[in-house]
């Protein structure tokens, strides 16, 4: 199965490359945008000038030609006339096609940028399962080469296509009515072998160039999955097994491309021959003419020009399709993924969540992430608006999973969950994320500065407010401590912070965004129990008045909850206060239990090693002897 198909993005042919162009086009013709509507027209209206001009320069050239063969009485100035009405009709030719460039450029900019914002939306709308499904190394490239294919589609099909597609005819029309119809005819055919040539050979090409694509696409995300677990790599002394991972696709890519370039000096030898066999032929019917005195020296040098002059931008189309052609495999991709169905999405007219309490629901909730393996089974829990829940259970049984659900990053299989009496799916999904705040499991921050990483919480805050933020999270002091303060960067992903400090960074975020739910999942996890202490105390104080879910590995820290849900292998087993569950002697009980006996030990180790120096000088002089 080839790369792309199996991450999810499908290959299609011709009619998708139709496709493909109509949006392009669309693009190009922007709704609304008289302005740049206008520049579309005139840059038109230049290309046909550009090119009118540019076919009369031949014609000049034979007048002029003409003139200096004719008896010496003539006057010298005639030729001379002609050959700088030549000179003139060549720079204006150019000036013409540079001045449409111009012209037009902005059109293009815009249809390219809109597109590729048009492509980033899409990708931050679709699902959680499909980002984690994707490699993201591989989905950059795709982006990036999509872009490029763009721009590249757009100026090769405006500025080179269309104008040499018009050329050719009106160079048929021209030979027509200055010679004959034979002229015309054989040029067009010269024209056309060459193009039928071309198409036919660049579409067989095209295999070499989707696999050239698979196989950086496929080398690039292994080399990013394998820089992003750079110190995994260093643990294990795997760099040689991530070389040859990366180096597979490279070799599937150098393979494709030595076939890529054969055969592309395949295609440029037929383009030279067609070339010049239809050269010529015209220049042989050219030259007949001349002896039989139907044309002039002037004739003959004219269609050599008028030949040259067309095969020129004519070799161009040659590498213009071909090109194309690949930009158009490019764009495929890239627009494949605005195929891509977004699993959760709104629902028409989705109102936006009204949050009056507060109160979460889960109401006999069923859910999987795969078919066949259910994570949840029939978990129902209520929050009294205001109150706190703390989610308990070991590890794999579903806690973060109900986060999840909550925020919806998934929908559930069966069951519903509810805000204040609205079902999460029927508002929109904007509204409901806006009156959440999760601080997760494991913090990633964005490789900016500390200030930038808080203020994300609420992109209009001030600085005040951040710092205010910082100080509940008990992350100010350790700031401005730093050389640079809040200016520090944080580096890729946040790991030049130690995981303590980055949580302290993400619940100075959620502080800031002051939403009116609180998710913590584990939350305190990463932190030495004299900061859990701290930062236990200033997330209860955010948390005073807001409804609170609490996933919670440690259970000292969730004894003051209003209700405890213990999920055992996903199901919602027990619910009840600290107290009550500890009087249930059930599961709860029996896992408080096994904790406060490891922190007991871990005590008893703590007060062995704070044992009297005395004692430990002495045991080292014994030791000594
Ligand atoms: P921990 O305390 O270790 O964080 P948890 O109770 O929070 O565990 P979850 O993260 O909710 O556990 O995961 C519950 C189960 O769902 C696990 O067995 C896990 O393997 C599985 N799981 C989690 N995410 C996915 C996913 N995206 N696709 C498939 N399975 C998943």
């Amino acid at each position: 199965m080839s790369l792309a198909a199996k991450d999810g993005v499908p290959k299609l042919g011709l009619r998708r490359s139709w496709a493909v162009l109509r949006v392009v086009g669309r693009y190009l013709w922007p709704e609304g945008e008289t302005a740049l509507r206008c520049r579309v027209v005139v840059a038109m209206v230049l290309l046909v000038v550009a090119k009118v001009t540019n076919v009369y320069v031949p014609v000049l050239y034979k007048h002029a030609v003409d003139a200096l063969g004719e008896p010496a009485t003539q006057a010298v100035a005639v030729p001379v006339v002609l050959i700088l009405a030549y000179g003139v009709a060549r720079i204006l030719a150019q000036a013409f096609g540079e001045l449409r460039d111009a012209i037009f450029a902005p059109v293009s900019q815009r249809a390219i940028r809109n597109i590729a914002l048009l492509v980033f939306h899409h990708l931050h709308a679709l699902s959680l399962r499909f980002h984690l499904e994707r490699q993201t190394g591989g989905l950059s490239r795709v982006i990036e080469r999509g872009t490029n294919g763009m721009e590249f589609l757009i100026r090769f099909t405006t500025f080179n296509i269309l104008p040499t597609l018009f050329e050719i005819c009106l160079v048929g029309v021209v030979l027509w009515s200055l010679y004959d119809w034979r002229f015309s005819a054989v040029t067009l055919a010269a024209v056309g072998g060459y193009i039928a040539f071309s198409v036919t050979l660049s579409e067989w090409r095209i295999k070499f160039v989707r696999r050239m694509n698979d196989a950086d696409t496929e080398a690039n995300a292994k080399a990013i999955d394998s820089l992003l677990n750079y110190e995994t790599v260093k643990y294990f002394g795997n760099e040689a097994h991530e070389a040859r991972r990366f180096d597979v696709g490279r070799r599937r890519y150098e393979q494709a491309a030595i076939r890529s370039s054969r055969t592309l000096s395949l295609l440029n030898v037929g383009q030279g021959a067609i070339i010049s066999c239809g050269l010529v032929a015209v220049m042989v019917m050219a030259g007949y003419g001349v002896r039989a005195g139907t044309m002039t020296i002037g004739d003959f040098v004219a269609v050599n020009a008028f030949l040259i002059q067309l095969y020129m931008p004519l070799n161009m189309l040659g590498f213009a399709y071909r090109e194309i052609r690949q930009a158009l495999v490019n764009m495929e991709s890239m627009f494949g993924l605005l195929d891509v169905r977004t699993e959760i999405a709104d629902r028409p007219g989705a109102a936006p969540l009204e949050v009056t309490g507060g109160e979460i629901v889960f109401d006999h909730v069923d859910f999987h992430y795969e078919k066949g393996r259910p994570i949840l089974h029939d978990v129902s829990f209520r929050v009294a608006p205001g109150d706190t829940v703390a989610i308990v259970g070991s590890s794999g049984a579903g806690k973060s999973t109900v986060s999840r659900i909550l925020f919806r990053f998934y929908d559930v299989a069966r069951g519903s969950v509810r805000i204040d009496g609205q079902d999460i799916r029927d508002v929109s999904q904007a509204s409901l994320r806006a009156a959440i705040g999760v601080v997760p499991q494991d913090t990633v921050l964005f490789n900016d500065t500390i200030y930038y990483n808080i203020c994300y919480g609420r992109p209009d805050a001030t600085r005040e407010e951040i710092e205010q933020a910082a100080r509940l999270a008990r992350i100010h002091d350790f700031i401005m401590a730093l050389p640079q303060g809040y200016e520090s960067t944080v580096g890729e992903r946040g790991l030049k912070l130690s995981g303590g400090e980055k949580q302290r960074v993400a619940i100075a975020r959620t502080i800031l965004k002051n939403p009116s739910i609180l998710l913590f999942d584990e939350a305190t996890s990463a932190l030495d129990t004299r900061t859990e202490q701290e930062i236990q105390r200033s997330l209860e104080e955010v948390s005073r008045g807001r409804t609170t879910v609490v996933i919670a590995h440690r259970l000292s820290t969730i004894i003051n909850a209003d209700e405890i849900v213990v999920l055992d292998r996903g199901r919602g087993a027990v619910r009840g206060r600290h107290g009550e569950m500890l009087a249930c002697n059930g599961r709860y009980a029996d896992m408080w239990r096994r904790q406060q006996e490891a922190a007991r030990e871990a005590q008893r180790h703590l007060a062995e090693e704070e044992e009297p120096p005395s004692f430990r000088a002495e045991g080292h002089l014994r030791v000594a002897e």
